[in-house]
């Protein structure tokens, strides 16, 4: 028997898994910046969380839901996206509370799980880093989250990302767009994919995400969005596209761009890269948007939000195709050489109290002979090496060396114990 992970998955194996932790290292010390503050929400919830707010012509709820009827014949789904869960735990823990600061800002990283055609970017089960902002319509919040995800994506080294940027207006801007739109499409109805078809009527903006070709040339000549904003609504816009100009943040509108869930209102934005990673074709690492009523349509009171999802799997990718290199935290300080069987205990001892002391090290298992122990030692990295054969134990000593300089000096045993920091110190002087 041959057991393999389910399709559309991976192993994150050491060797990778360190370049997740620098990525989340990152964004953890990034939000905390900006105060945004960490939730963890289930990774299954109540099918309706997503079935009502995702949209019920969207892609995950009609195609990609991981959804089941557990053993008390409760419909549950594994959680697609974050939003959704996140704004039902906001509700639930009553977090628009008066004695809440607002905005209330948080960001949650971890698994998600669509139904969809496995490919490069493209799994399964996949990972977002997201966050979410509540109770301020203020145009700022939408740039403040702007900015934070450009600056994520900035300091890992992604230098070449284009920010595109639409409004979809609020609900008056959008019952008007939506009647053009209908009018504009009735007529070539009869080439437009099935899905486009379907979703004509039941939500025609849906049809400018399509992502056939025929249908995308059919929305490239489309009625604008822009042409059919309120006041209010194009005041909200400009007050965004000012305040990115004023951060000096390059942005890209691009009046045909929607999202892949309904609940989005006003500022939607994405972060898009053309990277080799793709074939070179622009493809979306980080997307977000305001979701002003989502709150309401979870049982919570009137309350705006704000936030994005960024796809960890894409990110890596592009940082690989890239040639970009992260700080992978895995250093070895000390790797201990025993020489000999009687100095064993000697060797385990120093090992374990070097990791107490807070220093990464190592040592032998397999009773290698010395050359095979600095063998090792070089091929992970170690920067010192400490040595120590029968004769150094008699005499409670032991050899230090450092590996690049090949510096080396021998010191007290106990002073190993004590003071290894210092002992450094001593060999570089
Ligand atoms: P797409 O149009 O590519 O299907 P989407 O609109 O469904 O994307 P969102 O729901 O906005 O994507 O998710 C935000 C980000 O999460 C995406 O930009 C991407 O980086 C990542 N993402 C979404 N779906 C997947 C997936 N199946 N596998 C890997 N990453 C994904
Ligand atoms: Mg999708």
């Amino acid at each position: 028997m041959k057991y393999q992970r389910p399709k559309g998955t991976t192993d994150i194996i050491p060797g990778e898994s360190e370049k997740w932790q620098s990525v989340e290292q990152a964004a953890r010390t990034l939000f905390k910046r900006y105060r945004y503050h960490e939730i963890r929400t289930p990774i299954f919830e109540s099918f309706e969380v997503f079935s009502r707010t995702s949209g019920e012509t969207s892609d995950i709820v009609t195609k990609e839901m991981y959804d089941f009827y557990d053993k008390g014949e409760r419909h549950i789904t594994l959680r697609p996206e974050g939003t959704a869960g996140v704004v039902r735990a906001y509700v639930e823990n009553k977090l628009y509370g008066p004695e809440i600061q607002k905005p209330f800002k948080t960001f949650y990283m971890g698994p998600m799980f669509r139904y969809e055609r496995p490919q490069a970017g493209r799994l399964r089960e996949f990972h977002q880093i997201g966050v979410e902002a509540f109770g301020v319509d203020n145009p700022t919040l939408d740039v403040e989250v702007m900015a934070m995800a450009v600056e994520l994506l900035h300091s890992l080294g992604l230098k070449d990302l284009k920010l595109a940027l639409n409004t979809l207006g609020d609900n008056e801007s959008r019952t008007r767009y939506r009647q053009a739109l209908i009018a504009y499409l009735e007529p070539l109805t009869a080439q437009l994919s099935a899905d486009s078809q379907e979703r004509l009527h039941k939500n025609p903006l849906r049809v400018l995400d399509s992502k056939d070709q025929q249908d995308q040339e059919i929305v490239a000549k489309s009625p604008r969005i822009l042409d059919y904003l309120t006041p209010e609504a194009q005041a909200h816009f400009e007050g965004v596209k000012e305040l990115l100009t004023a951060l000096e943040i390059p942005f890209e509108v691009d009046t045909s761009m929607v999202r892949g869930l309904d609940y989005y209102n006003h500022t939607i934005f994405e972060l898009m890269s053309n990277s080799k990673a793709f074939g070179g074709k622009w493809t979306t690492v980080c997307a977000g948007g305001r979701y002003n009523g989502l709150v309401e349509q979870l049982g919570g009171p009137e309350t705006p939000g704000i936030g994005f999802g960024l796809g960890v799997e894409r990110l890596l990718l592009i940082l690989e195709a890239e040639g970009i290199q992260l700080p992978l935290n895995n250093e070895l300080d000390v790797y201990v050489v025993g020489i000999g069987a009687a100095t064993n205990v000697e060797t385990l001892k120093l090992v374990q109290s070097l990791r107490t002391a807070g220093f990464n090290a190592e040592r032998d298992y397999l009773k290698r002979k010395p050359k095979g122990q600095f063998k090792a030692a070089s091929r992970l990295g170690a920067h010192f090496t400490l040595t120590l054969g029968e004769e150094e134990l008699a005499q409670k000593e032991v050899n230090l060396k450092e590996m690049e300089s090949g510096k080396e000096i021998k010191v007290p045993l106990g002073a190993v114990y004590t003071k290894f920091a210092e002992l450094i110190k001593q060999l570089r002087a």
